[in-house]
């Protein structure tokens, strides 16, 4: 049995596995993010490639339709509301499930040929905080480092991060670099006790939200005891001065740990030179995520400890294309290939490129303003590629009624029935991880090939060419004439040569004469590169920024709710759902309680307890356990409605978002109240 080269599809780790059309899966030995390695979620993926619930044809109202006269609905139906209400009066909302290729033609229709930015991804609840945070510090949107500074670091912070269960392969590297070093360190902030403590040797449970007071306070302590880098900052750095009088007007207390921890945490950090931070979703979805992550890349740029072996802030992305998504533009407020919509001389080069009817001028509307304007009757027109808003948004019931409000619904999706695609008026059906080709960006800069070898079911078709299909059905054809995702990839790859005098961080320059068929997964600008080594950053002045960044009040008062993920399930589980093997983890929707907390509530382990908020119900089994701390609740969000007892978790979750980013708190809910349930 020949096996095919390809890329798992779950998370921004980007594991190299080769599959064979026989339910043959195999870690990639050569693939260098996992050297053959896979996780339960990647070594599963044999038994996740059947038909069962496919959607194998269009739909129009419910009913098996041809390609043209689905194409010709939802051409028509984009049409009439762009020419009544305007462009912004229609949206996108994508995924990081979708292919780079996938992506660069969603961003280039709704940009340059609709006009308008709104288009927006379910990566706005994975990394935008990040996004927002490395343009603040660094002038663009860069990850500075390379998977292996993991195992070239002396101690790694991981914070906000269950890295055991969400990014298993980058744990298990790091744990075999430990085992082989054991002086090396771990630390794990993060308010819960999750699975990635057992390779923690310091674990600071911090208080929800308390990541800005504890990087501030390692900050001033850092300052305190000289262990700024003052030649790196007055060459690299401005806005030192600033960050630091904010940090000094922190109190570390209200990070909510106790002096003596914090003490040697801080002392810990001070005297390790090759320092790397990691983070992610519980620094990401906060109403302070941008603040929290400037937090972090202050400590790291006061110290000049980032671009060197070893040491650097680094951003891990959770959808496993978020990366290649914010390359290509495919967020409401970035242009393409890493330029500004803001830009007057990056539209023009960018249309011009395009040969493009218009650009779009200012940014779209973020993912939850965008279904808030699906509620208030301001988006007639919506097209959902590739995920499940009405399960995943928070406030995901009211999202649910505000895609049933839009007059027109078009949802791509390989399933037959999900909770959005059940809201839609025309049904598009697209070909799997395993039946496509083309292109996905890891959380390093790595990009590899997906690669298909089992045969497109039924009619589905890939994601780029549905996207052409309508582009053409809109009058947009001769800009949409692709023969392969390798043709766009090619587009992509001169759009970046085109825009190389703007002196942008993304270079693909040696992706330019690359054979795609044989393509091998490789870095931009080049492998093991590291950004900032040199000093030189991308803001006007070439330096870069410390930001004063302020702690938030917390409330702490009544139980707050944390949701997140499992480690043997993926998003809203359509096509890990299929898993038996993946299904034993943890089989149903449950509530970690901690033992104080159940007890006052009157429920115990395993019995079933009704959430409330004043947005949801949900029906949890109790899991009650010291791993969550008292007054914090955890739930995973993944279970759709169709199979989740009363209510999915994300409705119970109110639609704060980063005032920066976009990015939803999805991480501290406040305002819930726990009762046995009651059938
Ligand atoms: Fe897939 Fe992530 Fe597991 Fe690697 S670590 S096999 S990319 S889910």
């Amino acid at each position: 049995m020949s096996l095919t080269r390809t890329t798992c599809p779950y998370c921004g780790v980007g594991c190299g596995v080769l599959a064979g059309a026989d339910g043959t899966i195999k870690g990639d030995p050569d693939h260098p993010a996992n050297f053959g390695r896979l996780c339960s979620k990647g070594s599963a993926l044999g038994e996740t490639v059947d038909l069962e619930g496919r959607l194998l044809a269009p739909q129009i109202d419910g009913v098996s339709a041809d390609w043209d006269s689905a194409l010709g609905r939802v051409a028509g139906a984009f049409g009439d509301a762009i020419r009544d209400h305007g462009p912004d009066s229609v949206a996108f909302y994508v995924s990081g499930q979708l292919l780079t290729e996938d992506y660069y033609l969603a961003n280039k229709l709704m940009k340059g040929f609709i006009g308008s930015a709104n288009i927006d991804t379910n990566s706005r609840l994975c990394m935008a905080s990040s996004v927002a945070g490395h343009k603040r510090a660094f002038g663009t949107d860069t990850v500075p480092g390379v998977y292996a500074d993991l195992e070239e670091a002396d101690l790694i912070v991981l914070v906000g991060s269950n890295l055991a269960w969400c990014h298993p392969v980058l744990y298990q590297r790091i744990a075999a670099a430990k085992e082989a070093r054991p002086d090396m360190r771990v630390v794990n902030i993060d308010p819960r006790r999750t699975a990635t403590c057992d390779l923690a040797d310091m674990h600071l449970r911090v208080a929800p939200d308390g990541d800005v007071a504890l990087f501030n306070g390692l900050l001033s302590y850092l300052a305190g005891h000289d262990h700024f880098d003052a030649r790196y900052i007055d060459a690299h750095v401005n806005g030192c001065h600033a960050a630091l009088a904010q940090a000094r007007a922190t109190d570390p207390a209200d990070a909510g740990l106790p002096a003596d921890a914090l003490d040697a945490f801080y002392r810990l950090w001070a005297q390790t030179k090759k320092v790397v931070t990691v983070y992610s979703q519980g620094v990401n979805q906060s109403a302070c995520g941008t603040d929290k992550v400037n937090a972090i890349l202050n400590c790291h740029l006061a110290t000049g400890r980032i671009g060197t072996p070893g040491a650097g802030p680094f951003s891990v992305t959770g959808q496993p294309n978020a990366m290649g998504g914010r390359e290509v533009g495919g967020l409401a407020n970035m242009l393409a290939n890493h330029l500004d919509i803001e830009n007057a001389a990056h539209r023009d080069t960018v249309q011009t490129f395009w040969n493009s009817p218009t650009i779009c001028d200012h940014a779209g509307l973020k993912a939850v303003d965008l279904f808030d304007a699906c509620a208030a009757g301001k988006i007639k027109a919506l097209w959902v590629m590739s995920t499940n808003p009405a399960v995943s948004m928070p406030d995901a019931n009211r999202v649910a009624q505000a895609i049933a409000n839009v007059p027109f619904v078009a949802v791509s999706d390989i399933m037959a029935r999900t909770d959005t695609g059940d809201l839609a008026d025309v049904l598009l059906p697209a070909t799997g991880w395993g039946e496509k080709d083309g292109t996905v960006t890891n959380s390093e800069r790595r990009i590899s090939r997906q690669r298909a070898f089992l045969p497109a079911p039924g009619m589905a078709r890939p994601d780029w060419r549905i996207i052409s299909d309508v582009a053409a059905a809109m009058g947009f054809g001769t800009a949409f004439d692709y023969a392969s995702p390798a043709e766009v990839f090619a587009e992509y790859i001169a759009l970046d040569a085109a825009t190389r005098p703007f002196g942008r961080d993304l270079d693909l320059s040696l992706f330019a004469d690359a054979d795609y068929a044989k393509l091998i997964p490789q870095q931009w600008p080049r492998d093991n590169a590291r950004f900032f080594a040199d000093g030189k950053f991308y803001h006007a002045d070439g330096k870069a920024r410390m930001v004063p960044v302020t702690a938030p009040a917390l409330d702490h008062a009544g139980l707050t709710l944390n949701t997140g993920r499992n480690r043997d399930q993926w998003h809203t589980m359509t096509r890990t759902g299929k898993s038996p093997k993946l299904g034993a983890h943890l089989a149903e929707p449950y509530l970690e309680i901690h033992p104080l907390d159940a007890a006052a509530i009157g429920t115990a382990h395993g019995d079933l307890v009704a959430v409330h908020t004043d947005r949801g119900r949900a029906i949890l089994r109790s899991l009650v356990s010291d791993r969550v701390a008292q007054g914090q609740l955890f739930a995973p969000m993944h279970w759709p409605r169709q199979t989740a007892r009363g209510g999915t978790v994300n409705a119970l979750v109110a639609p704060l978002t980063d005032p920066i980013s976009g990015q939803p708190a999805l991480k501290r809910s406040n305002g819930v109240s726990v009762k046995p349930y009651i059938a």
